[in-house]
């Protein structure tokens, strides 16, 4: 690649993020730059608030766009409720419940973790005996759309336990925004994060998050100061949504120009269009990887629409046919992380992403493949399979 000028070829981004990315967003990531303190800006910033409600389904006066990719939304939700000293229950089955865990343990949070199998989701008994041995436990946390496995996790009745209980609910949805319904309000969660390179199709390096009503007052009340100086909200909120605007750090002011036209794009399809897309591409995608004789791998009635995990047939080389499919074919899909690294994929259907022109393009050339590397017999099964999904 020349030193002088960057132009990478274009790919078919079928991973766990990021995923494709619309014109309109591309042509927002390149008006003209301004200040952070333009009117203009400021009014950018108010439709994005609203705007992200709307996505998180919520009323929350606290709705913003941390700067940082969905793991710095991950960091402002423990950091700003949580405390030294403050007991946190983390439900881990795979990578990010993982990376919560630990995230709870840096600030000096007490951690309770309770852990089910990777691709299983968590029962209400699992999080109702824990809390029965941790009766001082002050916030839940968990994860919506685990994308190291592939399982959805269902959170209404576990908000419901966290709000009888008098307990903060710390959900993270960032494969799960803008693909698989989402209600803040409606399930009690009080703190809630994403990132942009999922659903929303947007690049990667903002944070969306929402706070309750509860998770202020405890912000509000904490006796020690946020651990983090960048991310504390306490701050952040005057410059967003204050009336004083108070500078505290500079926004990536074309971050937000793309996460705009990003929302615009999602509420001009409807959320309930939109997930159920998603519902619809993944049902078709499924069936022709069963065709072909692939296993899926999270558990059955939880598995994600945005996220397929399949385990890897017998005899294929997990590198040398991902490297292969980006190479011929400039499709990028996911390897297994983790405990399951070579064992599992992990095909996104994420945002612009999922659409039946790339599913089946992907399965041709997935089918070509596999009959390059003498594990398929007689090709055409999948894609005749995935043809014969209602579009
Ligand atoms: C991608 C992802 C993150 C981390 O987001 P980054 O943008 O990579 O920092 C956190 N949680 C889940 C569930 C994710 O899929």
């Amino acid at each position: 690649m020349s030193e002088k000028t960057i132009y990478p070829r274009g790919r078919l981004l079928m991973g766990p993020g990021p995923s494709g990315v619309h014109p309109r967003v591309h042509e927002a990531l390149s008006s003209p730059m301004v200040g952070h303190l333009d009117p203009q800006f400021l009014g950018i910033m108010d439709n994005i608030q609203k705007m992200l409600r709307r996505l998180f389904r919520t009323e929350n006066r606290l709705t913003i766009a941390v700067s940082g990719t969905g793991s710095s939304g991950m960091e402002s939700a423990f950091v700003n409720v949580v405390e030294p000293g403050d007991e946190v229950l983390v439900c881990v089955n795979g990578v990010f419940g993982n990376r919560m865990s630990d995230i709870v343990e840096r600030i000096g949070g007490v951690l309770h973790r309770i852990d089910r199998p990777w691709g299983e989701v968590f029962e209400l008994s699992d999080i109702e005996d824990a809390l029965a041995s941790h009766p001082e436990v002050k916030a839940v946390a968990i994860v919506h759309a685990e994308t190291s496995t592939g399982a959805l996790q269902p959170l209404e009745e576990i908000g419901k336990l966290c709000r009888s209980s008098g307990r903060l609910f710390l959900v993270d949805c960032v494969t799960s925004l803008g693909g698989e319904r989402f209600e803040a309000d409606e399930w009690n969660v009080d703190v809630a994060y994403s990132g942009t390179q999922k659903c929303l199709s947007c690049p990667p390096g903002l944070a969306p998050v929402t706070f309750s009503e509860r998770a202020v007052k405890k912000l509000k009340g904490r006796e020690s100061k946020v651990v983090s100086w960048y991310l504390d909200l306490s701050m952040i909120e005057k410059y967003w949504t204050d009336g004083e605007r108070a500078y505290h750090h500079t926004a990536p002011i074309s971050m937000n120009y793309a996460l705009h036209e990003a929302l615009c794009l999602v509420h001009e399809e409807g959320l309930e269009a939109r997930w159920e897309r998603h519902r619809r591409n993944s049902a078709a995608l499924v069936a022709g990887l069963e065709a072909l004789g692939f296993r899926l791998f999270a558990q059955e009635g939880h598995r994600l629409p945005m996220l397929n995990a399949v385990w890897i047939p017998e005899g294929v080389d997990d590198a040398g046919f991902r490297k292969a499919l980006l190479d011929d074919y400039d499709i990028e899909i996911g390897g297994g992380l983790g405990e399951v690294a070579g064992k599992i994929w992990r095909i996104g259907l994420m945002g612009e992403t999922s659409s039946r022109e790339n599913i089946m393009t992907f399965l041709g050339a997935l089918e070509a493949l596999l009959q390059e590397s003498g594990c398929l017999e007689s090709p055409g099964a999948g894609l005749e399979a995935a043809a014969a999904e209602p579009g």
